[in-house]
């Protein structure tokens, strides 16, 4: 049901398909349990091109895509089993669990969105740091397949409530001439891809409208790539897009196509690549960034192949993300310890130009935080170095300061300051925390 006209299996068809192609017959029931509580879509490509469905469920791909029981408290699992075939319960049980999984992370809904002259808020827009504005165009508020990992999860759950999206192109460009400070436009989702040209290109084209010289950079945030690559190739709008896109280069504009790539294998189908060589036939550059998350890419050879491959292909490697503290992060989550470990050790096997990718960060509501490792301060204790790349309060960007060493923490909430000048920092993150002796080796 999108603009470009995938073929995807959600909801039952999906336990279905895993009865069909998987050997154990168990693997359908998690799939019918634990889609009741987050969404689940695949697209044709990576059901023919990306899942290996002799490894299922340990395949890295198909752990990014499917439903596995292990996402879910195993008391939550049995709850929603239970009320299966009563809507009633089940409706109940349902809402219970996705209360339970943090919906929200970073008060996405209530902070960030700025206010037009008159004081409404300009829907869809998010402006956080003063250089660049996020927009949410109405239509492109879902996927053509869906990570299980993804933090915005919630928006894809069918509440519209929950839901991010705009005012359409007028209103936001309106603000954008008002704000000469934003010289990046990040278009994002969902993903801004799974909409026709003709609803995507009002939006870009009025980028290029008198009055917004400063917007020097347009972003799109797509994982069109991995998950349909025919949407740059061979789908009937792909030619209007490029074009679009091209259009845009011509005309002064940088145009920076975030990729998403979880796993290297992403990269490999054929049509994947001729989706990057179509992009950068257009002037576009290409930038990539993923969470590293537990069962799908928390190795470093799989980082170092990854990024190698991208390199090959003309792809910049930009952010390592540690995964969000919502949704399936029991099943997903990594200590910020061994993430740290495994950007580091992947780096080290690359040449300059694939250590680009700045990481691990957390995008928290105070701002990007990137890890810069275990450090030894004079006394013998041991602390996290590290650095906003982008915060709330610019004053404190660049500045390194330290928390806890904690082998065990996850996420920014977990950290408590080292010493007293550390306070500042992580005014955000969770006073009193216990503090764990000891050292990295
Ligand atoms: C990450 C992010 C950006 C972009 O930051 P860059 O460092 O420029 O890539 C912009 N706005 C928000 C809210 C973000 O989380
Ligand atoms: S592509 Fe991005 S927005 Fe879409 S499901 Fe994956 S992580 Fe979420």
């Amino acid at each position: 049901m999108n603009g470009s006209g995938t073929r995807t299996v959600t909801g039952r068809r999906l336990a279905a398909l895993v009865r069909e192609r998987c050997a154990d017959p168990g693997l359908a029931r998690d799939v019918e349990v634990v889609s009741q509580v987050l969404p689940f879509k695949v697209s044709g490509h990576v059901i023919d091109h990306l899942v290996d469905w002799k490894s299922a469920p340990d395949d890295p791909l198909y752990r990014l895509l499917f439903p596995h029981r292990d996402m879910i408290d195993p008391a939550h699992f049995r709850a929603v089993e239970r009320a299966l075939g009563d809507p009633v319960a089940l409706r109940g049980a349902v809402a219970a669990v996705r209360d339970a999984l943090n919906p929200h992370p970073g008060e996405q809904l209530t902070r960030n969105i700025p206010r037009h002259d008159d004081g409404d808020q300009v829907e869809g827009v998010q402006h956080k740091y003063a250089q660049t504005a996020l927009v949410f165009p109405r239509h492109g508020q879902t996927c053509h397949a869906y990570c299980s990992y993804c933090f915005r999860w919630a928006q894809f759950v069918g509440d519209p409530g929950l839901r991010i999206a705009d005012d359409g192109p007028r209103r936001v460009t309106d603000y954008l001439r008002r704000h000469p400070e934003v010289s990046d436009v990040l278009f994002t989702g969902g993903d801004p891809l799974v909409m026709r040209t003709e609803l995507l290109q009002p939006y870009v084209e009025a980028l290029l409208r008198p009055g917004l010289e400063h917007i020097t950079t347009v972003r799109i945030g797509t994982k069109a790539l991995s998950f349909h690559p025919a949407r740059l190739v061979t789908d009937p709008d792909a030619g209007p897009l490029l074009r679009l896109l091209e259009r845009l280069a011509r005309a002064g504009r940088h145009v920076a196509v975030m990729v998403h790539v979880s796993h290297p294998r992403e990269l490999e189908p054929d049509l994947t690549r001729l989706a990057v060589s179509a992009l950068r036939s257009t002037g576009a550059e290409l930038r990539s960034q993923a969470p590293v998350v537990r069962h799908v890419n928390d190795d470093p050879a799989v980082w170092a192949d990854s990024w190698r491959a991208q390199i090959a292909l003309g792809i910049h490697p930009y952010y390592l993300f540690m995964e969000r503290d919502t949704g399936a992060r029991r099943y997903f989550g990594l200590p910020i310890q061994r993430a740290y470990e495994i950007h580091r050790s992947a780096t080290t096997r690359l040449s300059g130009l694939g250590r680009t990718a700045r990481g691990p960060v957390m995008s928290t509501t105070e701002g990007k935080v990137t890890v810069d490792g275990p450090t030894r301060l004079p006394g013998g204790e041991w602390a996290f170095a590290l650095r906003f790349l982008q915060a709330r309060d610019a004053d404190l960007v660049g500045r390194p300061f330290h928390a806890r060493w904690d082998p065990q923490a996850q996420w920014w909430s977990e950290l408590a300051p080292f010493a007293d000048h550390d306070r500042p920092f992580l005014a955000g993150a969770a006073p009193g925390v216990p503090v764990r002796q000891g050292g990295p080796r």
